[in-house]
């Protein structure tokens, strides 16, 4: 261990922890920049797995994942993803949350940094996924009191591998980052100017990762087996994958690789090379330019405003990844820091910060909302229809946190004395595909005109972390929204659902009628588009809606030409 001056060594001192679906890492801001912390077997991945035998005996880390396979029913790991759902995992005779696992996890973590600095470590700011929703950031922070730690802030991964790469910047400068991890990818824009370091903006895809390559080799050495691989077991299923995992990441360095896979008495040699590669995964390839397209149009840059393009997660490692991203920037990225530590050295930048560290003294941080939020609204239609689950934003994606927003709303049935606001996050104009947060019940009393009758405020913090308060006009009685506990939480199928939904159009070109067409357009514009453009996308969708419903043929027809030229026109006017 290095000297440590006073700073790093200060009892309130704020440690920064990865908290990782496979592995977690903890560090801190130090004189000579952000520093991590071994864990007591001297490594600095720890890897998120949970070991309990007996009713105590806990076991965290290598030790615990090697006992997945050898006592799978005390063993837990995997979990991050089901924070903040209803999901237990049975370890023995008791059932956990995968906050409490987390919380494990964390201890763990805790222990470690107090034995390296040799004082308790109470404070700590930890990283989230950017797609993470209210209820998995609640769930952080409950994980972080479980195990005895103030989480004073939650930070984007994104954000935090952004302000890794960003600390070290001393000009004024543009970096893109790209995070390709194992079941994700996320794109942020990071402005460094006058020592602020301003993310513009953040985008990503939510179901696109290093684990669909893994994928696309799997199905294509099924292939191979032929008839066979109908009747693989479980376990021969898992060692074919494990082997298409190992072929992908040995083609980093070699032109082709043809492993052996044993199925009883017979040995099936398959084969992939490059080329094949490269044919499996040109349609995951190709996902990755619309987030790029949308970072960059929500900051309102071009790709060649970029100073540096910068990678970072273990899937950016694959050669033919690095050389897509090349062509699509046309500029050569870099990746100087290790891809499976930026985002605890970020998390360690950020706890500097916030302890006002010397080194970082002059240094500001500001991070945008990685989302939309609104409410759920009902409109009456041109001929009278009254149509819901209409997606009403109230504060959208890319703007900068903390904000705090208000609208005003009105009851459809004036005779109605109750409203139930419906709280969502996500991109979609219809509220049913996007994440449902909870809702807040409001009672209006009496007669009322029905203009006008409440208001709803949406406060996102710096941590991601939402309150909602709606508030009756004339009786300024107000109403919070409460995230309601277990009960209320989404199961881990639903939250699962929404998100799948979240990830965008996959629809299948030659499934479509024209008219679906032009809707899936409406949608797709509606979400990469923001403010006065969204009104007018949804506004138009909305009236070709109601055409549809008419069923007359031919009027259905002149309303899908006329929308379709809308659609080209405004489409054209965008920034790509
Ligand atoms: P992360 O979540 O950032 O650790 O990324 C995990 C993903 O990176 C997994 O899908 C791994 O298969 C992939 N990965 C890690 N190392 C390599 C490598 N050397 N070549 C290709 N993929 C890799």
């Amino acid at each position: 261990m290095s000297a440590q001056s006073q700073t790093d060594t200060a009892p309130d001192i704020i440690v920064g922890i990865d908290l990782g679906t496979t592995n977690s890492l903890i560090g801190y801001y130090s004189d000579d920049g952000p520093q991590l912390i071994p864990n007591a077997s001297g490594e600095l991945l720890t890897p998120s797995a949970v070991h309990l035998s007996g009713k105590s005996d806990l076991t965290v880390g290598a030790a615990a994942r090697h006992r997945l396979v050898s006592d799978p029913d005390h063993t837990a790991a995997r979990f991050k993803r089901f924070m903040g759902t209803q999901k237990v995992f049975r370890l023995g005779k008791t059932d956990y949350r995968a906050e409490e696992l987390s919380a494990m996890i964390l201890r763990s973590l805790k222990a470690d940094a107090e034995s390296h600095f040799g004082h308790p470590v109470t404070r700590a700011v930890i990283s989230v996924p950017a797609y993470f929703n209210d209820l998995q950031r609640k769930a952080t922070f409950a994980a972080g009191k479980l195990a005895g730690l103030k989480v004073e802030r939650l930070i984007n991964e994104p954000t935090a591998a952004a302000l890794a790469y960003g600390v070290t910047s001393d000009t004024e400068e543009t970096l893109l980052v790209l995070d390709l991890g194992g079941g994700t990818f996320d794109v942020s824009i990071l402005e460094v100017f006058d020592g602020i370091m301003e993310v513009r903006s953040s985008a990503g895809d939510i179901m696109l990762g290093g684990e669909d390559f893994t994928d696309a080799v799997f199905h294509d050495f099924k292939e191979q087996i032929g008839d066979a691989a109908r009747d693989l077991s479980p376990e021969q299923a898992a060692g074919l994958r494990a082997l298409a995992e190992q072929a992908k990441i040995a083609l980093g360095s070699a032109a082709s690789v043809s492993p052996e896979f044993v199925i009883g008495e017979t040995s099936h040699e398959l084969s992939l090379t490059q080329d094949r590669f490269a044919e499996l995964t040109k349609p995951l390839l190709d996902r990755l330019r619309r987030p790029i397209q949308r970072a960059l149009g929500d900051a309102g840059l071009l790709s060649r405003d970029l100073d540096r393009v910068v990678l970072v997660g273990g899937a950016t490692r694959m050669p033919i990844v690095r050389q897509t991203v090349t062509r699509l920037m046309k500029a050569f990225p870099e990746h100087g820091l290790d891809p499976d530590s930026v985002i605890a050295l970020g998390a360690g930048v950020q706890a500097g910060l916030l302890s006002r560290h010397a080194a970082l003294e002059d240094r500001v941080m500001t991070d945008v909302s990685p989302f939309t939020m609104g409410i759920a609204t009902s409109r009456r239609e041109a001929d009278g229809s009254i149509s819901s689950g209409h997606y009403q934003p109230i504060i959208e994606r890319n703007m900068v946190v903390p904000i705090s927003r208000v609208d005003t709303f009105s009851r459809m049935d004036a005779k109605s004395n109750m409203v139930i606001v419906e709280i969502y996050q996500g991109e979609s104009p219809r509220v049913a595909e996007n994440v449902r947060l909870g809702e807040v019940k409001l009672h209006l009393g009496g007669e009322n005109s029905g203009q006008d009758d409440f208001d709803v405020r949406f406060t996102y913090d710096v941590s991601g972390v939402l309150e909602v308060i709606a508030t009756v006009k004339k009786t300024g009685r107000e109403r919070r929204l409460v995230i309601e506990g277990n009960a209320g939480a989404m199961s881990a199928a639903e939250i699962d659902k929404r998100l799948k939904a979240l990830s965008g159009l996959k629809i299948r070109p030659e499934d479509q009628s024209a008219n679906k067409v032009a809707i899936a357009r409406c949608k797709a514009l509606y979400e990469n588009s923001l403010g006065a453009k969204r009104v007018h996308v949804e506004q138009a969708m909305s009236d070709f809606e109601a055409v549809l419903r008419r069923q007359v043929p031919r009027e259905i027809d002149a309303a899908r030409e006329q929308l379709t030229a809308l659609l080209d026109e405004l489409e054209r006017s965008s920034l790509f």
